[in-house]
């Protein structure tokens, strides 16, 4: 078996592994990523596109701010439709100057690899069978093949960046963690087309025939979901069928100015809340999805996934810098109080704006009358403008 050494030992190179990749090697700390498929596969994820504010500034602070800068769409509000009214939410002015980005998961990946690539930071692509050993000592390592050779990755510590079906967290005793978890009865049929955007904002439609959303990745291409039952195959939705349906469940005026063309991607992915307590074992930190998911609705993944690389960064940092290991029990905790801050606010988003087959007449209209009590409300915009633009991050003392 070959042995490798470095301080971080990273497993996964979506967005949380790149990320924290870039900042500890900014920092002269050593980090090797290992990460299970080829980098072509990892960049052809269609994914998330709304940042954070908070997660804007961490890609600046990493260095890989100035394409997202450049082509980055700031967007200062968004809306909601429903039922044909349409409720405009300023967050700029609701959240005293805040915005969100519309910047792709796989532009902030490309910028990653390429920022990695260029500082000469290893990433092990295509590691297979990767394993982490001995959390709770002093001398974690990770195995793992490639090549048909066997390694032996010695570390300070791991950081499980493998997303929720990785091994990190399948490599913590059950009897050690808390599952909480909600899976919703449908899911997100999406498609990307090169056709301009039907709105400047985001529109998230609330409809009786089910959930839309109206979203963009740059301003000649589209992103569009429609709720869509669970058991839903991608097969079953043409184009049109997909075009057809959207319209339905628009606005009017909003319909009629839709410009549809043909899907360049198309997928379905199935709605879950989850987390995991804590979000460590040892010495090993779980951090993004491997350690929680939240229905889209919030546009909070990939947000959450920055916030917990923060929270470790800053804390690694300390750790190397001052000695501060009294600080590397803190991890969950401290990411701890603001998952569940954003996993309530995506579980409200989605409750207040799918359709629920198994709600009664009574639920349904409480849940119309919750909404429209939150829009007709400064107060309640307020709510739900600083949720969407991100709590801040805590500070690490
Ligand atoms: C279909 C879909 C649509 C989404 N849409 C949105 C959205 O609109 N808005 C939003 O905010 N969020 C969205 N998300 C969530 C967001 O994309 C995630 O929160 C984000 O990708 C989390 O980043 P991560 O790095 O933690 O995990 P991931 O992106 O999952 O990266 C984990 C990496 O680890 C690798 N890996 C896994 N297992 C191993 C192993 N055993 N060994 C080595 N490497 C391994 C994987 O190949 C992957 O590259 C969506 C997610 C999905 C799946």
């Amino acid at each position: 078996m070959k042995t490798l050494k470095t301080q971080v030992a990273i497993i996964g190179a979506g967005p949380s592994g790149l990320l924290l990749g870039q900042l500890l090697h900014n920092a002269g700390i050593d980090t090797l990523i290992l990460e299970r498929q080829p980098p072509d596969y990892v960049l052809g994820r269609i994914r998330a596109g709304v940042l954070e504010q908070g997660m804007v500034e961490l890609l600046r602070q990493a260095g890989v701010g100035q394409r997202m800068d450049a082509e980055g769409l700031v967007h200062t509000g968004f809306e909601l439709a429903l039922d044909g009214r349409r409720v405009h939410i300023d967050l700029q002015a609701l959240t005293g100057g805040k915005t969100v980005t519309i910047y792709g998961q796989t532009e902030v990946t490309r910028d990653l690899m390429a920022a990695r690539r260029d500082a000469g930071a290893q990433t092990i692509y295509e590691a297979g069978n990767v394993i982490p050993h001995g959390m709770k000592t002093a001398e974690p390592f990770v195995t793992f093949d490639k090549d048909g050779e066997t390694y032996r990755l010695d570390c300070d510590y791991i950081a499980g960046c493998d997303g929720f079906h990785g091994v990190a967290r399948q490599s913590i005793p059950a009897d050690c963690l808390k599952v909480f978890e909600r899976v919703y009865p449908f899911g997100w049929l999406g498609i990307l087309a090169d056709t301009p955007p039907v709105h400047e904002e985001l529109v998230y439609a609330r409809h009786e025939r089910g959930f839309a959303l109206c979203s963009m990745r740059s301003p000649t291409r589209t992103r569009y979901y429609l709720q869509v039952p669970a058991q839903d195959k991608v097969e079953d939705w043409s184009d049109q069928r997909f075009w057809d349906e959207l319209k339905s469940r628009l606005p009017t005026a909003l319909a009629a100015s839709l410009v549809t063309g043909p899907s360049i991607e198309k997928s379905i992915a199935p709605l879950r809340s989850f987390v995991v307590e804590p979000m460590q074992y040892g010495r090993m930190f779980l951090v993004g999805d491997a350690a929680h998911i939240v229905p889209p609705t919030g546009a909070k993944g990939l947000n959450l996934a920055a916030s917990d690389v923060s929270t470790l960064f800053n804390i690694l940092l300390k750790v190397y810098r001052e000695g501060r290991m009294d600080l590397l029990e803190k991890y969950s905790e401290v990411c701890l109080r603001r998952v569940w801050k954003a996993e309530r606010f995506s579980w409200w988003m989605t409750s207040m704006l799918h359709r629920f087959d198994e709600h009664d007449a009574f639920s349904q209209r409480i849940s119309e009358s919750e909404l429209a009590y939150f829009l007709d409300s400064e107060a309640g915009r307020k709510t739900i403008a600083e949720n969407y633009v991100g709590l801040p991050y805590e500070a690490i003392e």
